[in-house]
């Protein structure tokens, strides 16, 4: 059966989601490919400005290598694009940019505006994001102020990746849907600039040119690899407190911090919070406990999955439980070799975590899966995950919510759909607006 078709099915027999949430989940999981022409500006369109190229804030977040890209795909891919209108007039949705050439999904410039099509056939209309004022500027020493301090979600967020490289390293310690490392590598022979150990000083230079633009930011996200051992002397804590202290010496309160890490002893969080930040993110990728064991080798040895879940809790007594949010991939839980076959069972099996974690006033949220192709979870699952475990996951999530009367995390921007501008899941999409 063509995508199309598919697609519309799915939207058709889940009513209580917004077809937006339906198309944007698709277009997650399976990517979107780019003709040419949606890549350069459209004179006459009010759309002179060159776009928001994608930034490979941490993670390749493709389904191809870039060996694999043509060149305009490779260096003119946007962040994300926003999709609008069409036949089934969609309210704005934002949607993070994962190439692959292969894709249903595919951005065309006809009759002069962009398209989404699917399978050849328009389904909505595309707008792509602004370039922001600081992506013109570069650093004292020539290198650009984007890769230091890039924005997603329509630049609402500043990505701070501070350590492009993660510790955990080679199969049996990396998490096996993570391509930290692979990308990093990736990146550099390409000869995209792109710093391996960012420098306070970098950040901070960084965030004076987008504190002088006064553009949309309202949070930043800082966060990076795991530390094993140490990094030019520091542990793991020492490491990124120094960013977060000198940050919230310059600028007290000005975006919402978020730091992600991985989950520290509660004395190590009290320092995290002291020193300025707002919400913390203990991500804890896969609810359960033999599949956290096999698919985040790493983490289960040196710290272990119960004591990990424990942090989180504990976490909860020092930021109020509505800062700590921790990130599950959604969509792992079902690959092969180890995950569910059953779609039910895998979403009954992520709801468990949801339910112990709400319970306490602690709001998980989730990424969906990219199957990226130098992991092996990617290697052994092209395809990712179903639509359908997907939607479910979303109506679950919405209701498991409510159920425990939560409303949508802070540091997101506004949920609700057209609301919405958190691009790399639909779960902002689907919850209640606030207003
Ligand atoms: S801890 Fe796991 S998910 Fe995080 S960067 Fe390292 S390998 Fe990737």
């Amino acid at each position: 059966m063509e995508t199309k078709q598919l697609l519309f099915q799915h939207i058709e027999a889940h009513p209580t989601l917004p077809p937006e949430a339906v198309i944007k989940a698709d277009l997650l999981r399976r990517g979107v490919v780019f003709d040419p022409e949606a890549l350069i500006p459209a004179p006459g369109q009010g759309d002179t400005d060159p776009h928001q190229p994608k930034s490979y804030f941490i993670f390749s977040f493709n389904m191809v290598k870039q060996s694999e890209l043509d060149e305009h795909s490779q260096w003119k891919a946007p962040e994300e694009i926003a999709l609008h209108g069409g036949s089934l007039g969609l309210r704005r949705t934002v949607v993070s940019v994962r190439l692959n050439p292969e894709s249903p999904y595919r951005v065309a410039v006809i009759e002069g505006q962009r398209w989404l099509t699917v399978d050849g056939e328009k389904l909505s209309q595309v707008t792509l994001p602004p370039m922001p004022p600081h992506y013109r500027d570069r650093l004292a020493d020539g290198r650009p102020v984007a890769e230091i301090a890039p924005t997603i979600e329509w630049g609402y967020l500043i990505y701070l990746t501070v350590f492009r490289i993660c510790q955990y390293f080679g199969e049996k310690e990396e998490c096996q849907f993570c391509d930290i490392n692979h990308n990093y590598r990736e990146q550099i022979k390409a000869g995209r600039p792109y710093t391996g150990v960012k420098k306070p000083d970098d950040i901070l230079a960084a965030l004076d040119r987008i504190a002088a633009t006064d553009g949309p930011a309202k949070a930043y996200t800082l966060t990076g690899g795991s530390i094993t051992s140490k990094l030019g002397g520091m542990t793991e804590l020492e490491f990124y407190m120094q960013y977060v202290e000198a940050i919230e010496s310059r600028y007290p309160g000005r975006w919402i911090s978020k730091v992600v890490t991985q989950a520290w002893p509660v004395e190590d969080v009290k320092r995290l919070k002291a020193a300025g930040t707002k919400i913390y993110h203990p991500n804890y990728e896969i609810w359960d406990r033999e599949l956290f064991a096999k698919m985040c080798p790493g983490k289960d040895r040196y710290v272990g999955r119960d004591e990990w879940m424990r942090r989180i809790v504990d976490a909860a007594t020092v930021f109020e439980p509505q800062y700590v949010i921790p990130n599950f991939v959604a969509g792992i839980e079902m690959a092969k070799p180890y995950g569910y076959d059953d779609v039910e069972v895998a979403v009954r099996s992520t709801q468990e975590g949801l339910d112990f974690f709400m319970a306490k006033g602690i709001t998980p949220r989730f990424t969906t899966w990219c199957p990226e192709p130098n992991t092996p979870l990617g290697i052994s699952n092209p395809d990712g995950a179903p639509l359908e475990y997907h939607l479910r996951l979303l109506e679950v999530y919405r209701d498991t919510m409510a159920r425990h009367g939560l409303s949508a995390p802070q540091g997101y921007g506004e949920p609700g759909v057209g609301k919405a501008v958190f691009s790399v899941s639909p779960f902002m999409d689907v919850l209640p607006a606030t207003n």
